[in-house]
């Protein structure tokens, strides 16, 4: 579908909500733009059946049915609802004030118009200029009342809209995060990687890929909450050793990525290698078993995104660079440009 198609659907679909007298939520949007580009005769028919002004529930249920992709979680939706309905009250306070600003005006438009209609206005008596004096002090009144009342209750909507951004911000961050390692999630990485294609500025970005060596041995042998502790010593090793602006997340079990933006191969191989041979210097397993034996390695596959076409390309790279670096022997960096030929092939076996 081109540019203008999609806009013309654009314009249909907030023609629509227009005509409904329904709230321009994502969802709406969501659900009116696929019964205009599609043409599923049940869908177009449950929407005709919501009739000329449907309620947010009649519409729910028709999206639920038909494009529940679109509902997100019942939190967000009802935080998106809570946001609107304090956007609508803040609109409603502001009208009632607008009005009281006609009235004002009205007022006073009275008033010079019936001055301005004596025969002579030099000799307007001293009562008249009374009566006119006291009607535009308690028509200044109204206004200042109405206007005070609306300014603290526009306030207190600002601040339920305030506390509802926290809390939103709040719920962003824990489903960006990991909650074993405090990292980044797979979910957050795969946003951010897919941000780095969509805004073309994949020259300079490289991504890193990390798998820690025989983890399911050291699992084995000191438990799984010895391996969780793992887990997040070495992630804390990744953050701390990687600049500020590089992006570390947590993207499978014992798996880690991390993104370099404003970088070059060499500086890509240089942080591979250093945090390669960071993890390995912790001897966090020496401190945990009394310095009875064994250490944690990462084995590390490396690649540039301008070398992928996708994001789902560069990830392929990096993994294929990864599992050579396990092949050759584990605990070694590994980057894209070096693999050979059959890197594919050798990246299906280890994906299996
Ligand atoms: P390789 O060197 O080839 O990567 O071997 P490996 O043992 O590290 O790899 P494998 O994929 O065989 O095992 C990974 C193990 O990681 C298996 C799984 O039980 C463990 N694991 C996955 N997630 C967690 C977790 O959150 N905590 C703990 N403790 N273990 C986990
Ligand atoms: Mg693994
Ligand atoms: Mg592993």
């Amino acid at each position: 579908m081109n540019s203008n198609v999609k806009q013309h659907i654009g314009h249909q679909v907030m023609a629509m909500i227009d005509r409904l007298g329904v709230s321009p939520l994502t969802r709406n949007y969501h659900l009116f733009y696929m019964c205009i580009s599609n043409t599923d005769q049940r869908l177009r028919g449950a929407v005709r059946a919501l009739g000329n002004s449907p309620t947010q529930a009649d519409i729910d249920e028709v999206i639920e049915k038909f494009v529940p992709e679109a509902l997100g979680s019942t939190f967000m939706r009802r935080q998106q609802d809570d946001v609107l309905r304090n956007l609508e009250g803040v609109l409603s306070k502001l009208n009632v004030d607008q009005l009281e600003a006609a009235n004002f005006t009205g007022a006073v438009n009275n008033v010079s118009e019936t001055l301005a209609n004596q025969p002579d206005p030099q000799k307007v008596s001293p009562e008249t200029l009374v009566k006119v004096a006291e009607a535009l002090v308690e028509a200044g009144r109204r206004k200042v009342v109405a206007g005070n009342k609306t300014i603290s209750q526009v306030e207190s909507h600002v601040d339920e809209l305030g506390k509802l951004r926290n809390e939103i911000e709040r719920l962003r961050m824990i489903a960006n995060t990991d909650e074993l390692t405090r990292l980044a999630n797979r979910r957050s990485f795969d946003e951010t990687l897919a941000t780095v294609y969509s805004k073309e500025n994949r020259n300079s970005f490289g991504l890193v890929m990390l798998d820690i060596d025989h983890f399911k041995s050291i699992n084995d042998t000191h438990g799984h909450a010895g391996g969780d502790e793992v887990l997040r010593v070495v992630a804390g090793c990744l953050r701390d050793c990687m600049r500020q602006d590089a992006f570390v997340a947590r993207t499978g079990g014992e798996e880690f990525a991390i993104l370099l933006k404003k970088t070059n191969t060499e500086e890509v191989r240089r942080a591979a290698e250093r945090v390669r041979a960071a993890v390995e210097n912790l001897g966090i397993i020496n401190r945990r078993s009394n310095g009875t034996s064994g250490r944690v390695t990462v084995s590390v596959g490396a690649a540039m995104a301008d070398d992928a076409e996708t994001p789902k390309g560069l990830y392929e790279l990096a993994d294929g660079a990864l599992y050579r670096s396990k092949d050759g022997g584990r605990n070694r960096v590994t980057l894209s440009g070096e693999l050979g030929t059959d890197s594919t092939k050798r990246f299906l076996m280890y994906k299996r």
